[in-house]
């Protein structure tokens, strides 16, 4: 039996079945909604009600989008003939809040692991190669994490695509140095990559 009335500590139960929510979060939260008027407690049932109804993935990026196609591949200004592919639709909003990519996007839904049994029929790879030919695809940005799994994603997008499409342009997001980072505390293989993607300046 826990301390707090039956309902409440449901309520706390089911906070901690969200990621990176322990007990304390939980149960500060879940004191808060009762603390709260019941607007906020309403707002909060109906958006996720209405998420969970409306959010559906594009059929075309497989970004996550109340709209299909959503806007993005909607959108003629985005058919500058290049596609970024990322892993997961968290990984394009934080490109497109950064303002600097204007093409559209391609959600992989995941990235290769082998150990976990996800290999290339799990991702969203044939519907990628489907859009090179149908969208006039002239690039290819891969910008999947760097991780084992993004940069072994990577090297399988690379040796597929060059085989498939001898004209097509594949690039990778440079790899290094975070701004404000320091040379001392980053790690090797972030320093072995920021060298490796090193650019030139005097030109
Ligand atoms: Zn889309």
């Amino acid at each position: 039996m826990g301390i707090y009335p039956p309902s409440l500590e449901r309520l706390i139960q089911q906070f901690t079945r969200l990621p990176g929510i322990g007990q304390k979060s939980a149960t500060r939260v879940a004191l808060y909604v009762l603390r709260s008027d019941k607007e906020l407690a309403e707002s909060l049932a109906n958006s996720l009600m209405e998420v969970k109804e409306k959010i559906k993935f594009c059929s075309v990026c497989y970004n996550l989008t109340d709209d299909d196609p959503c806007a993005i591949c909607r959108d003629p200004n985005r058919a500058d003939g290049t596609i970024c592919v990322v892993e997961g639709p968290g990984d394009q909003l934080a490109l497109e809040e950064s303002g600097t990519f204007r093409g559209r996007y391609h959600v992989l839904q995941g990235a290769l692991s082998p150990l976990d049994g996800i290999g290339p029929e799990d991702l969203k790879i044939p519907e990628l190669l489907k859009r090179i030919d149908s969208e006039g695809i002239r690039e290819i940005i891969i910008a999947t994490n760097p991780t084992t799994e993004g940069e072994t994603t990577a090297s399988f997008l690379v040796k597929l695509l060059s085989e498939k499409y001898s004209d097509l342009k594949i690039t990778r997001i440079a790899l290094g140095v975070p701004m404000g980072g320091d040379l001392k505390y980053t790690d090797r293989m972030t320093l072995e990559h920021a060298m490796k993607s090193r650019v030139l300046i005097n030109q």
